[in-house]
C-alpha cells in the first residue's frame, strides 16, 4: 500500500537553491520522488541573526525502514556540506522526516511525525500545498486545521 511519507527540506547557507536541488537529485534508487512542493522564503525561527531560509516538503516513497531512511537523510546533509552548528543555527542543508505514513514513532533518535511540525508555518505551507488533508496520526487534526492556527506572515513564495 502506498504510504504517505513526507520530508521537510531547509537551507540558508549558500547557493539555497541549487542546495535543495542537490538534495533531491541524491536521493538514492530506493526512493522516488512522487511530488515537490513549491519553494518558500522565510524569516529564521529560532534564532533570528542569521539569513532567510528556504524550505521545501517532498512527498516519497520508499521500503526503507524509518530509521533507515533517517540513516541516509542524515549523512546526505553531511555529504551536501552541512557543518556542526548551534541548534536552530544556520545550515546548508537540513532534512527532517514529517510523517511516514500513519506511523507513530517515539525512538531515542527518531520521533515521527515530526515533534514540532504542527508548530512551523514554514512547514506546513508547502505540506499544504501537496496535502492539505493529510491527517496528523497523533493529533487527529488535517494540515489545513494544524496552519489555521499559525501566522504564516513572512512565509513567502519563490518564483522557480
Ligand atoms: P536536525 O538538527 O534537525 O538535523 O536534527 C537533529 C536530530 O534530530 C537528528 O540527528 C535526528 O536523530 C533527530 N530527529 C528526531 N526526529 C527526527 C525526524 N522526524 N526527522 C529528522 N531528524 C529527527
Amino acid at each position: 500500500m502506498q504510504k504517505s511519507i513526507y520530508l521537510a527540506l531547509g537551507t540558508n547557507l549558500g547557493d539555497r537553491v541549487l542546495n535543495l536541488q542537490a538534495a533531491r537529485d541524491a536521493l538514492p534508487p530506493t526512493v522516488s520522488l512522487v511530488a515537490s512542493s513549491p519553494v518558500y522564503e522565510t524569516p529564521p525561527w529560532g534564532v533570528s541573526d542569521q539569513p532567510a531560509f528556504l524550505n521545501q516538503v517532498v512527498h516519497i516513497e520508499t521500503e526503507l525502514s524509518p530509521l533507515g531512511l533517517l540513516d541516509y537523510l542524515k549523512d546526505l546533509e553531511i555529504r551536501l556540506g552541512r557543518e556542526p552548528s548551534i541548534r536552530y543555527g544556520p545550515r546548508q542543508i537540513d532534512l527532517d522526516i514529517l510523517f511516514y505514513g500513519q506511523q507513530i514513532i517515539s525512538d531515542e533518535n527518531l520521533t515521527i511525525p515530526h515533534a514540532r511540525l504542527h508548530e512551523r508555518a514554514f512547514v506546513l505551507v508547502p505540506l499544504a500545498d501537496l496535502d492539505p488533508e493529510f491527517r496528523h496520526p497523533r493529533l487527529g487534526e488535517s494540515v489545513l486545521e494544524m496552519l489555521a492556527k499559525l501566522d504564516t506572515t513572512g512565509v513567502e513564495k519563490i518564483k522557480s
